[in-house]
């Protein structure tokens, strides 16, 4: 039996940050994925790989649009073939220099797949001998949930892994499910040529995204070739000649493919066949604020346990994690975990929304601005969006929600002033770069009191 201080299952970005921070702290460590699963989720079937594709669909919709820059592309085509294999090379040289950088931080890694049986013991497949640690740790991530109900023939009915591994654009898709992945792999495939429709159960697209936002972004979707129902549901779905057929809402339409994109659920195949019991909670790992899960020395972070399912939350679990091992007393809290959506235009949200303060009963001003205003916004042809500050009577803010030019990024300087309770006021004397985006940002915050120049 192979022993260590530190078995981590899981390679993903909850995973693999744990087993570098630990092995760097001295601890003997092991991390045990498939080789071409390093990366976990993000980098091999979710995050990279879409942003990847979203790419290529933005700068082909820039060529597509390059007479508004007074720029002719007459003849502006794609070779699908060649996206995927850039994609694909992307996420390859990604995964290399994640297994270079834990070999370099002294970490052991096991190829193979991890099954978890009692008393803190580990067989890897493709090894001989089992391993024990006194600590583990579940970093196993999610896999994409598919109704029972569904057919489950993939080169048809595909999840978001087939989705990503297309070998051609579909004459049509139905997305099923309007959360993060319909509208960004909706989108990937509506810019280059697919009627993409989506059916979203619930009566708004995204959830988590403040309604009223929500509301907004539909047409804005809708113009960039999506078809969009919301409060609709997929009856059913079936196959027939080679193709889908699904009723949405009593109405029989038929489609080329069919993407069910309705959340994801807990890999838990370490506990396939094993003797070992670790407890759930609605489909999560339950676990304390220590991470222990009900089995004692193993613990789990990332998509397996509560919080939201977003490989930055799993590194944020992964840094917790380590410094409570370390002695620190520090405990997750997962009310500033921004969102991001990395669509044409990006969205992103993080802290409160004007829903969830209204629910709350507690008191807020608004702060508005307009992307339409912002001269970096204008000159770069994303003149579409805005930018909605909440701000409470003290002068902290409790939320914020974008939609627009690199929302994803502009989202920081929202975390970062209600992370560290930063006033307006305060905020009103960092000098922002003009021109920038992020003094979009700066207005929204100043708009709240009514004290933004732009009003
Ligand atoms: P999701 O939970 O975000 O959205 C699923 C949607 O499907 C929901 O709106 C739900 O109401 C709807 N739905 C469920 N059953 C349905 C049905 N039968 N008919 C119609 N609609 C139905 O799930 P997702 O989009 O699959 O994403 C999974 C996870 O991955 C999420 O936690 C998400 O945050 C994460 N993710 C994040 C990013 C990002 O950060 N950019 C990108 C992709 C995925």
């Amino acid at each position: 039996m192979q022993t260590f201080d530190l078995i981590v299952i899981g390679g993903g970005p909850g995973g693999y940050p744990l087993a570098a921070r630990m092995a760097r702290q001295g601890k003997k460590v092991a991390i045990v994925d498939n080789e071409a699963e390093f990366g976990g989720t993000c980098l091999n079937w979710g995050c990279i790989p879409t942003k990847a594709l979203l790419a290529s669909a933005g700068n082909f919709h820039l060529l597509k649009h390059a007479g508004e820059f007074g720029l002719s592309c007459a003849d502006a085509g794609f070779d699908w073939a060649k996206i995927i294999e850039r994609k694909n090379n992307i996420t390859l040289q990604l995964r290399q220099g994640i297994i270079k950088m834990l070999e370099k931080a002294g970490v052991t890694l096991f190829k193979g797949i991890a099954r978890l049986y009692k008393d803190r013991v580990v067989k890897v497949s493709g090894y001989d001998e089992p391993l024990h640690s006194e600590k583990i740790c579940l970093a196993v991530g999610s896999v994409p949930a598919a109704p029972a109900v569904f057919p489950t023939n993939r080169d048809i009915f595909w999840t978001s892994n087939e989705a990503l591994h297309a070998d051609a654009v579909p004459e049509s898709l139905l997305v099923v499910g309007g959360g993060v992945i319909g509208i960004e792999l909706g989108q990937v495939f509506a810019e280059f040529g697919c009627k993409v429709c989506i059916v979203e159960m619930m009566p708004q697209i995204l959830p988590g995204l403040d309604n009223a936002t929500a509301k907004r972004l539909m047409p804005v979707f809708k113009k960039s070739g999506m078809e969009i129902m919301t409060g609709k549901k997929v009856d059913s779905l079936c196959e027939k000649n080679g193709r889908a057929l699904a009723t949405i809402d009593g109405v029989e339409r038929e489609f080329a493919k069919v993407l069910i994109a309705v959340g994801r659920r807990v890999n838990m195949s370490f506990m396939h066949e094993t003797d070992v019991h670790i407890e759930t909670e609605r489909g999560l790992i339950k676990t304390g604020s220590d991470y222990q899960t009900t089995e004692p020395g193993v613990y789990a972070i990332g998509d397996a346990i509560k919080g939201p399912m977003l490989a930055h939350k799993a590194s944020y679990d992964a840094m917790i994690l380590a410094a409570q091992w370390q002695g620190k007393t520090v405990v997750a809290d997962y009310s500033l975990v921004p969102s991001c959506v990395y669509t044409h235009p990006e969205i992103a949200w993080v802290g409160q929304s004007e829903d969830s303060l209204k629910a709350i009963g507690v008191s807020y001003k608004t702060g508005r601005s307009l992307f339409s205003a912002n001269g970096k916004a204008l000159t770069a042809g994303a003149g579409d969006g805005q930018i909605k500050t909440l701000i409470a009577d003290d002068g902290k803010l409790l939320g914020a929600v974008i939609w627009g030019p690199e929302a994803s990024n502009i989202i920081n300087e929202a975390t970062m002033l209600a992370q560290f309770g930063i006033t307006d006021h305060d905020f009103s004397m960092m000098i922002h770069p003009h021109p920038t985006l992020s003094e979009a940002f700066m207005e929204a915050v100043e708009n709240a009191s009514g004290s933004g120049v732009h009003g």
